[in-house]
């Protein structure tokens, strides 16, 4: 019985553990399927041969049809328009192409690199003597050094766009950007690299003091608002304290004329007597006008300087608060097109993604990518290429509805929410937004250039996390693209998983 239960045991966890290998094979899987897609994707365009041969690898992926006797065969007909192609190449150019590379073994694919690198111009290594040219692993470290210093540069580029410095620190902070994406002197490198810690922490002061400054500043108007309340309500026991005063004066004096009264019978002496209180109660009362116009006098003032600093503590949190709110928006703006960037979308989509849970209204998602960009880069230059950005996404921003939310997810790529929308309705809305870019009149070099882009949707349903609904839809924007560019493709439910 026992022998029986551990047998049945070990089954049930035999068969739990080959399910989940299966999954893992086959998440594995499908992330292997899609990185050869974008990767035959990206390779196209060399010779109509290979882009058939390539189609038909992608053909292959969709349909499910991996056949591995047809695709060692399918590997060697690319094996040989590669091998075509470098020949044709090797006439003009002596670099490897981009598809020998993809063919080559990865041992080769190293070596190859290794040669390249020791090809290019070298930093001096002025600190390591020893390094001369022709030691491999001496030249493999500065050029990784190289790259390091000139990743560190952009870095620094970018933060100097997020954060405000001293004028004299940001001067520095360029110099130095400027000497990590140029030099290759290691000496002037490594000293720089040191700098750029120091700026951070300058950076990160400077704001921190900022803040400290103000609120030491509305400590100390607190402090005197408090001490004019206390003077306000001194002053109120002072004018009780005063009228008293008054009111005792006056009794006494009205007490002694009422005791002259009883005591004297002389008329004269009678009329002096009272004549001389009535001036004592007159000078009483004046002394406490006086006194009381004089407590008021002093208020008045003190409340005058409390509103003047009240009003300069109010103007300066505005403005401290107006500097808050367009940092912020400077964080979440993206540069080149002023569109949202990253950031703000996973804001927006994590708001929406809350709101579609709670209350399961229709929400589109959408991946917008530029059709081969790249060639426009490649032919007009890169600011031809940035031009067509900041075009592009301007009609994004015009001609999507203000309740939709567009942002510049990286590079050529584009995303858009669409809330209270289901994909057939957010793809006629994105179909309109495609011809309308497909008809704008570029000129580059006096050439007119056509831009197009495709686009991928997908709708948000019961199980949905953010990123599997972005997968989706970054899928159904692969397919578009396979299926010729230009084009809208809503992720169908068989792509659901
Ligand atoms: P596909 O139709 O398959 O999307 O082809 P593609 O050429 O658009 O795609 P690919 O991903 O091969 O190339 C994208 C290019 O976009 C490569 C990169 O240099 C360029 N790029 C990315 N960001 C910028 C940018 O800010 N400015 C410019 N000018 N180019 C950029
Ligand atoms: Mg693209
Ligand atoms: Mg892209």
């Amino acid at each position: 019985m026992a022998s029986d239960q551990s047998w049945k045991e070990k089954y049930l966890q035999e068969l739990e553990s080959a399910d989940n290998r299966e999954k893992q094979w086959k998440a594995e899987r499908n992330t292997l399927e899609r990185m050869l897609v974008r990767t035959s994707l990206a390779s196209e365009g060399q010779t109509p041969e290979l882009d058939r041969l390539l189609a038909r690898i992608r053909k292959d992926l969709r349909k499910n049809r991996v056949d591995v006797d047809a695709w060692k065969d399918l590997q060697d007909q690319i094996d040989r328009q590669v091998a075509l192609l470098d020949e044709r190449q090797s006439a003009n150019d002596r670099k490897p192409s981009f598809f020998s590379r993809l063919a080559r073994e990865p041992e080769q694919e190293s070596q190859q690199q290794q040669q390249q690198v020791s090809a290019e111009p070298l930093p001096e290594s002025s600190e390591q003597p020893e390094s001369l040219p022709g030691n491999e692993q001496d030249i493999e470290d500065n050029v990784q050094r190289l790259r390091i210093a000139r990743r560190v540069g952009q870095l620094l580029g970018q933060m100097l766009t997020q954060v405000s410095l001293e004028p004299a620190a940001e001067a520095r902070a360029r110099a130095l950007q400027q000497s990590l994406l140029a030099s290759n002197d290691w000496n002037e490198l490594r000293e720089g690299l040191n700098h750029v810690a120091e700026l951070v922490i300058a950076a990160v002061t400077r704001s921190k003091r900022e803040f400290e400054a103000f609120l030491k500043r509305l400590d100390e108007r607190l402090e005197l608002l408090k001490e004019h309340f206390s003077a306000q309500s001194s002053a109120q026991c002072g004018r009780l304290d005063a009228s008293e005063h008054l009111d005792r004066e006056i009794r006494e004096e009205i007490e002694r004329v009422g005791q002259r009264l009883q005591e004297s019978d002389d008329l004269q002496d009678l009329k002096q007597s009272v004549s001389r209180h009535l001036e004592s109660i007159g000078q009483a009362v004046g002394r406490f006008r006086t006194q009381e116009s004089e407590r008021e006098r002093a208020l008045s003032e003190q409340l005058e300087a409390m509103q003047e600093k009240v009003a300069a503590m109010e103007a300066h949190s505005e403005q401290m608060q107006e500097q808050v709110r367009k940092e912020r928006l400077r964080a979440m703006t993206d540069l080149l097109t002023e569109l949202p960037n990253r950031e703000a979308w996973q804001e927006r989509l994590s708001f929406e993604y809350n709101r579609w849970q709670r209350y399961s209204h229709p929400l589109t998602i959408g991946v917008l990518d530029i059709d081969l960009f790249k060639r426009i880069n490649d032919s007009y230059g890169h600011k031809a290429g940035d031009r067509v950005l900041q075009l592009v996404a301007r009609e994004f921003r015009d001609r999507l509805r203000t309740t939709d939310f567009v942002a510049r997810f990286g590079g050529e790529e584009f995303v858009v929410l669409f809330p209270e929308t289901e994909p057939s309705d957010a793809r006629a809305v994105v179909d309109k937004l495609r011809e309308h870019v497909g008809k704008l009149p570029f000129h580059f070099r006096g050439e007119p250039v056509t831009v197009t882009f495709s686009a991928g949707l997908a709708g948000f349903i019961a199980g949905d996390t953010e990123e599997s609904v972005f997968d989706r839809a970054d899928r159904a924007l692969y397919q578009a693209k396979d299926a010729g560019r230009d084009q809208v493709m809503i992720s169908d439910s068989a792509d659901v998983q």
